[in-house]
């Protein structure tokens, strides 16, 4: 997907649009170009994001998701929940990885933008006038990488390998079916984790 594409669909997926969600765009298309690779179409990709819950600016995780194309579903993203918009892009087959960190300095100005101030009074983002959201958008789309983004080589995490499940199985007492991974066999078929 080209820059166009991807901020047409990081931004009907996000919901709104603020500018840390075009910041994760930018900082993962960065990471995907320093090593070479193209957005994940199955779990050729994987990322470890240090953001966490309810900070300001998690949007950024949105925008890494959508240009990463690592998503929940798909299982080939986790969250650390430190609190930094900072994540690890690896490679799988090549085993390469690199970490992306937004400038400590950058992230400072944001937190200073009139956007954030507004979202401290906690009028929605939805909500805050477009003269105000679409600068701050468009800056972040144009200034030169070096201003916003540290991007260093790492040794690649140990990930754990995991083979799609395909086995169905029905719960003995719900009836319910799912991936038996997760269901423990029992004497007489299977329970789910509900029903344990
Ligand atoms: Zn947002
Ligand atoms: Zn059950």
């Amino acid at each position: 997907m080209n820059m166009e594409k991807l901020l047409e669909t990081g931004f009907a997926f996000h919901g709104h649009r603020c500018p840390a969600m075009p910041l994760g765009i930018r900082a993962a298309v960065a990471a995907m170009d320093r090593l070479g690779v193209q957005r994940s179409q199955d779990k050729e990709l994987y990322v470890i994001s240090e953001t966490g819950r309810g900070h300001a600016a998690g949007c950024f995780l949105d925008g890494i998701m959508v240009a990463t194309g690592c998503t929940y579903g798909k299982s080939n993203i986790e969250k650390l929940y430190h609190n930094k918009l900072a994540f690890t892009l690896v490679d799988v087959a090549s085993g390469r990885a690199v970490r992306a960190l937004i400038r400590p300095e950058f992230l400072e100005s944001m937190m200073d933008s009139p956007f954030v101030r507004l979202r401290k009074e906690g009028v929605p983002p939805q909500d805050i006038d477009p003269e105000i959201a679409e600068p701050l958008i468009n800056r972040v789309l144009s200034m030169p990488q070096d201003t916003f983004l540290i991007l260093k080589d790492v040794k690649p995490p140990v990930l754990e390998r995991r083979g799609g499940d395909f086995e169905v199985v029905r719960c003995d007492r719900c009836g319910e079916a799912g991936f038996a991974t997760a269901f423990v066999r029992t004497a007489t078929g299977h329970l789910c984790k509900a029903c344990q």
